[in-house]
């Protein structure tokens, strides 16, 4: 084989790869946005049709042969297909040493466990959930030991969201921010409490949705590139950098809801929208990692949405969509009941201070649970311990408890640490961005292109072609969660006067 044509070979292994996962997302974007309710069926059919036409095609023999002969002259090639290679080969040797039926066998499991969770998480009975999740954290543990037997099961699933993430590093990660965000949660919790009370006034779906076509500009979302629809929970996908769909849901009594799912999802589709041109269609468009990601969304999402220049830029407009809501709020108003900090029973609706303390809870429970030290039956338990512990509430029931998350159920183990990561990594960006360039000025202007054309540039452009860690250091030099704590202690000790 000529090196030519291996490399059309490959070209043409990353295109097929790129069509399946198209199909897919298509499927799952009409499936949550326009299909009609009871039109699951056919459509779970059709999914598991093309997940076992994309395994048989790269789990063939051929592919690794292709891949091992580019591998063995990988110093003939340039970087984007040299990165090509070895992303590839990681994936085949992953895929290859999990046996056909369990990975069948898996699928089967995780589709079952969404439908389980859901009527679990409905009625508040985690019993129902319990034997699925037996199941699922023991494949877990299996396929840990087929990602990489060399390591701890937990870091080898964690190593699949943040490559060359370890129980070792967040122990210290998640140590340094709760011995500085629970002392401040206390100091807080003695000073009197912003009224938000007009968040939660009736705001009609109609003038939401035109709020958000505004929040979509301002935050420089072309729209030919980017659509927004409606779903239950808030999401980003993306087919290719010209084309990204963001999604949000209208909560009539509380406009916080979507304002901050809109800025969140639009920050992920900045990054998917900002990535070049030449890694498109190959294993290396999209983003690097989850950490990585979750840096963009909550980049945008906290650091420039929920901070006063952007709040002062935008708040007249605002007041535009909402005349009667929000007639008697100032800006500084505004501000303020957007950053109330109030330890609560649900991640998603956390505020920017506790909302590490929630993942961690998340993370000791995983940690434990795939290392064998805790039993699936003493989860709800723990969750309720630590949530008392860590943010000082009693769980009610497991609804607003350990079955609120759909995260275990999909089978992912390791996934949360990366939310916590990613806000840590924004804001050790910010801090190197205010050194590059004029970072406030632009924002209280409403203008976010200075902020768009940093991130693009240390960040955004590289796709998958850099490692995550190089992404990271790249835009934060030698990161340290400090930073990410010291900009929390500044920022509320102003605002609550500490
Ligand atoms: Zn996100």
């Amino acid at each position: 084989m000529e090196l030519n044509e291996a490399l059309a070979k490959l070209a043409e292994l990353q295109k097929k790869l790129y069509a399946y996962a198209a199909a897919d997302s298509a499927l799952y974007l009409d499936g949550t946005t326009v299909a009609p309710k009871d039109t699951a069926e056919g459509r779970g059919v059709a999914l598991g049709v093309l997940a076992g036409e994309r395994h048989k095609l790269f789990s063939t023999p051929k592919t690794g042969e292709l891949l091992d002969y580019l591998w063995a002259r990988r110093n003939e090639l340039d970087q984007l297909h040299r990165r090509q290679t070895e992303e590839l080969r990681r994936s085949y040797a992953q895929l290859t040493r999990i046996p056909a039926e369990e990975y069948m066998e898996y699928a089967m499991l995780t589709n079952e466990a969404s439908d389980v969770w859901h009527r679990a998480k409905e009625n508040s009975d985690f019993e129902l959930f319990r034997p699925v999740l037996e199941k699922l954290v023991a494949f877990n543990i299996k396929f840990a030991g087929y990602y990489d037997s060399a390591k701890a099961p937990y870091d080898a699933l964690l190593n699949e969201y943040e490559r060359g993430m370890t129980m070792e590093y967040l122990d210290g990660f998640f140590s340094t921010l709760r011995e500085r965000i629970v002392p401040l949660l206390h100091a807080i919790g003695k000073k009197e409490q912003p009224d938000d009370s007009f968040l939660r006034r009736h705001y009609p779906v109609e003038a939401q949705r035109k709020f958000s076509d505004y929040l979509m500009e301002v935050l420089g979302l072309d729209r030919a590139h980017c659509t927004i629809g409606e779903t239950e929970h808030p999401y980003t996908l993306n087919f290719n950098n010209k084309d990204v769909r963001i999604t949000t849901r209208y909560d009539e009594d509380n406009m916080n809801f979507s304002m901050y799912s809109v800025i969140h999802e639009g920050g992920h589709a900045k990054y998917e929208l900002g990535i070049r041109d030449d890694v498109q269609y190959t294993c290396l468009a999209g983003g690097v990692s989850m950490g990585v990601h979750e840096s963009q969304s909550r980049f945008y999402e906290n650091l420039i949405g929920r901070s006063k220049p952007f709040i002062e830029a935008i708040f007249p407009k605002t007041r535009e969509f909402f005349p009667e809501q929000l007639s008697d709020v100032t800006a500084e108003q505004f501000y303020r009941a957007v950053n109330k900090v109030q330890p609560s029973l649900i991640r998603t609706e956390a505020d920017e201070l506790t909302y590490c303390l929630h993942v961690m809870v998340r993370y000791e429970i995983e940690k434990q649970l795939i290392g064998g030290a805790l039993a699936v039956k003493d989860v709800p338990e723990t969750w309720n311990r630590l949530y008392k512990e860590y943010l000082g509430v009693d769980v009610p029931n497991d609804k607003q408890g350990c079955l609120q998350d759909s995260h275990w159920s999909g089978g992912s183990f390791g996934y949360f640490p990366s939310y916590a990561l990613g806000s840590a990594y924004g804001a050790q960006m910010l801090k190197n961005m205010e050194r590059d360039i004029d970072v406030w000025g632009p924002v209280a202007r409403g203008d976010l292109s200075p902020v768009s054309a940093w991130l693009k540039e240390k960040v955004h452009q590289y796709g998958g072609l850099l490692e995550p860690a190089d992404v990271v250091k790249n835009a934060c030099g030698q990161f340290d969660p400090a930073v990410f704590a010291d900009y929390l202690e500044q920022k509320y000790a102003k605002l609550y006067n500490l």
